[in-house]
């Protein structure tokens, strides 16, 4: 217990809540920037388990504010998920990551959910954080929102049927393409370290059950415009679909193929549903004649004329070169079939 000493003699901690660090396991949803600080600083504060849920993987645009990757990580391209474990490894042997490398949708998010103590959210978009937001009041499980753009940020700690959920606050979605995101407006790495550190913060005082010391407000912050504002919550609100009725709209929704455009990335996501796993190394072989072929244990990578894809052992693909749905489809047809 030496490791944790210093944590240990914080009052608000102490021996008992360190006990329950290392009992708890935590979903941490999206391991970009917000996602890899966190779990490096519960890594660090020794929660027992965490399961890490990412699609991407590392590129060398990532590195300004994506503090836990590497330059090795954005050469090799590997998974963020499996870069992440790979460091907290490092860090802190004793924590077991499961890495999971996958897209969040409707048909596993429930899976990832359930049997958590805690989810922080690390994604960069609203339609995962409404799948989270449904799956984590479904389960009971509390979840604190996050999010950073350009040196603006936010987040809100909510506990299921207790305080107000992100349908309560939010009732939709902002419309695609009116909100700025991290690739249009860019981000600025203090911003992370800000939302990231209350997320963490909040965290801890659920996983120790010091729940008197939650800040109960939707929390924003502006690191370049000096504004730190602070909005009460009150209860949740009592006509929300997702916790007053029970009414989970987005978990309930078609599980088809899901196409995702990356906005201003130039890049478009394929995710079928039900696909079976893929054998990289035989696809690899297959494409040998394609183009420029890499290939490694969770991704095969093609350069073909003007695009490049990218497929992950899930028959997940990531296709740049065109921001178009259809001829995105129409290389994935071609190069790794339906
Ligand atoms: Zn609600």
């Amino acid at each position: 217990m030496e490791r944790y000493s210093r944590q240990i003699l914080f009052e608000g901690i102490g021996a008992e809540g360190q006990a329950r660090l290392r009992a708890a396991r935590v979903l941490v949803v999206g391991c970009g920037a917000l996602g890899s600080a966190q779990v490096e600083a519960l890594a660090r504060a020794g929660v027992g388990r965490l399961r890490v849920a990412d699609r991407d993987f590392v590129e060398e645009s990532n590195l300004q504010r994506q503090t836990m990757f590497t330059e090795h990580d954005a050469r090799e391209r590997l998974p963020k998920a499996i870069a992440c474990a790979r460091h907290v490894a490092e860090i802190n042997a004793d924590v077991v990551v499961e890495a999971e490398v996958l897209d969040v949708h409707q048909g596993n998010v429930e899976r990832l959910v359930a049997d958590c103590d805690l989810v922080l959210d690390g994604t960069d978009n609203f339609a995962t954080r409404y799948l989270v937001n449904e799956a984590c009041v479904k389960h009971n499980v509390n979840w604190i929102y996050g999010a950073a753009v350009g040196s603006y940020g936010v987040t809100m700690t909510i506990r299921a049927h207790v305080s107000p959920c992100l349908r309560c606050v939010f009732e939709e979605p902002p419309a695609p393409g009116s909100a700025p995101t991290c690739d249009t407006a860019g981000v600025i790495m203090p911003i992370i370290s800000v939302v990231a550190a209350v997320q963490v913060s909040e965290a801890l005082k659920l996983l120790t059950g010091h729940t008197e010391s939650l800040h109960n407000s939707l929390m924003q912050f502006d690191v370049w415009q000096n504004v730190w504002r602070r909005i009460r919550l009150a209860a949740p609100a009592p006509d929300c679909p997702v916790c007053a009725h029970g009414r989970y709209e987005t978990l309930a929704a078609d599980a088809g193929e899901f196409a995702a455009v990356l906005c201003g990335r130039n890049a478009v996501q394929l995710a079928p549903r039900n696909s079976a796993p893929l054998d990289l190394n035989a696809l690899a072989a297959r494409l040998s004649n394609a183009g420029e072929v890499k290939v490694n244990d969770y991704l095969v990578r093609l350069s073909a004329g003007d695009y490049e894809l990218t497929i992950f052992r899930d028959a997940r693909a990531i296709i740049r070169g065109t921001d178009d749905v259809q001829t995105a489809r129409t290389l994935y047809a071609r190069f790794v079939g339906n």
